[in-house]
């Protein structure tokens, strides 16, 4: 014992020795040798990070991985008044980090919903984007926004060509035909496009677990393959130790069909869980939460009290149902539990007091649009699109549970190390 110690001191004497030696000098005389060497020793030690930037656009997604030597953007969504914000968090993150040269390895796009493609122009005019992902569905209310990408002259604002992949879930299935009994077998699709990352000290995994279809899975009704948020792809980034799951608007249809795919493989066990559709009432299922387990949950959605159309107030985001299935599914508590706001869409309207629910379809309810609120107090609101009208009313939740939404605390952060110790981090509590 006493012979270790000594050999560690003399280990730690020329190590000192040594890194006093090597310590960088400036022009005023030598740096603080306490200084230079913790800088050195923790740039060698530091265990590789990934952080998950779930960037606050209001309604929609938008999510950056950042690696140590490159970034990734899966979804460039957000609603007209806030989609501007990811293009200032993108840049200040590029002059924070310059050794990036403000390019994006790779620009995921799960399915074309406007939320999801708002800024998908400004993105590629502001930026480098080296690819792009996206589902081969060719409609939907963000299309004409990701349309150029698809049928344009195949040059990007700056004439560089553009590299574009579209994954059917068709590719995903003949690759697991041919690799059955093989350890990649549903190990979902891989490609330079999807996965273009590989840092010297890390190798992060990208993978799309299902894409765009051109038939309906058995069981699926018309309207749920007319729906473009079941052909969203799921992407799942492994890091080390720590998994990531997107599921984009994947809805109860989508979700099922995944969870059945890859039901018996650990592939959707995962740590991180980007919460499908906006933490809406169909974007969640019990089901999923079984197969992920998820550590902590993160929604991206307008703030609780933006109250103009197309946001998450309209839509009923979060959902009260979701969160309570995040809440009981997700493991890590929080330090103090909090108090969120919450919705319950399609209350109906005939008989409050059950606080019973009506069908997730908007209620065509035409001639009870504009009636005066039931009398539930200030929490309770009425509003119109158009001919379509839906209840909705506005709760509390408490939550225990690492469970995070840009529109209760703005941006959030989510850090992981190969070890797959995760640190969430919060750009304002403030909102509530
Ligand atoms: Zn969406
Ligand atoms: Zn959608």
């Amino acid at each position: 014992m006493k012979r270790f110690t000594l050999l560690l001191l003399v280990v730690t004497a020329a190590g000192l020795w040594a890194c006093w030696q090597a310590a960088p000098r400036y022009q005023g005389g030598m740096l603080p040798r306490s200084v230079a060497c913790a800088a050195e020793a923790s740039a060698k030690n530091e265990s590789p990070k990934m952080v998950v930037h779930f960037i606050d656009v209001g309604q929609g997604d938008a999510a950056l991985l950042e690696f140590p030597c490159g970034v990734v953007l899966i979804d460039a969504g957000g609603d007209a008044k806030n989609g501007r914000k990811l293009v200032a968090y993108l840049a200040k993150f590029f002059s924070d980090r310059p050794n990036l040269n403000k390019t994006l390895k790779s620009a995921i796009v799960t399915h074309p919903h406007i939320d999801h493609t708002q800024m998908v122009k400004e993105i590629a005019e502001a930026f480098a984007v080296e690819r792009w992902v996206m589902n081969g569905q060719h409609h939907g209310s963000g299309w004409y926004k990701v349309r150029w990408l698809v049928e344009g002259e195949k040059k990007d604002p700056h004439g560089r060509p553009v590299v574009l992949q579209e994954v059917l879930n068709d590719d995903i299935e003949n690759l697991d035909a041919n690799r059955k009994g093989k350890p990649d077998y549903k190990s979902g699709l891989a490609s330079e496009n999807i996965d273009p990352v590989k840092c010297a000290r890390c190798d992060p995994i990208i993978r799309v677990l299902c894409g765009g279809r051109t038939d309906a899975p058995k069981g699926w009704k018309d309207t749920e393959f007319d729906n473009v948020n079941n052909h969203s792809m799921a992407v799942r980034v492994q890091f080390g130790k720590a998994m990531v799951l997107f599921t984009g608007d994947l809805e109860t249809a989508g979700i099922k069909s995944l969870v059945e795919y890859y039901g018996d493989q650990s592939i959707l066990d995962v740590d991180v869980y980007h919460v499908g559709h906006h933490g809406s009432r169909n974007g969640t299922t019990k089901e999923l939460m079984d197969a992920m387990t998820p550590k902590v949950s993160v929604i991206s959605m307008s703030r609780w009290d933006d109250n103009r159309p197309h946001t998450g107030w309209a839509y009923g985001h979060p959902h009260q149902d979701a969160v309570r299935l995040l809440e009981a599914g997700t493991i890590m508590a929080r330090p103090a539990e909090v108090v969120e706001k919450v919705f319950l869409k399609g209350l109906n309207p005939d008989k409050p007091e059950e606080q019973r629910y009506v069908p997730m379809t908007i209620k065509k309810l035409s001639q009870n649009c504009g009636t005066p609120a039931l009398g539930r107090g200030k929490d309770e609101k009425m509003h119109s699109r158009g001919r379509l009208c839906h209840k909705l009313a506005r709760s509390e939740i408490v939550s225990k549970k690492q469970i995070y939404a840009t529109g209760w605390g703005g941006d959030v952060r989510i850090s992981v190390d190969l070890a797959g110790r995760l640190n969430a981090e919060e750009a304002s509590a403030a909102n509530n």
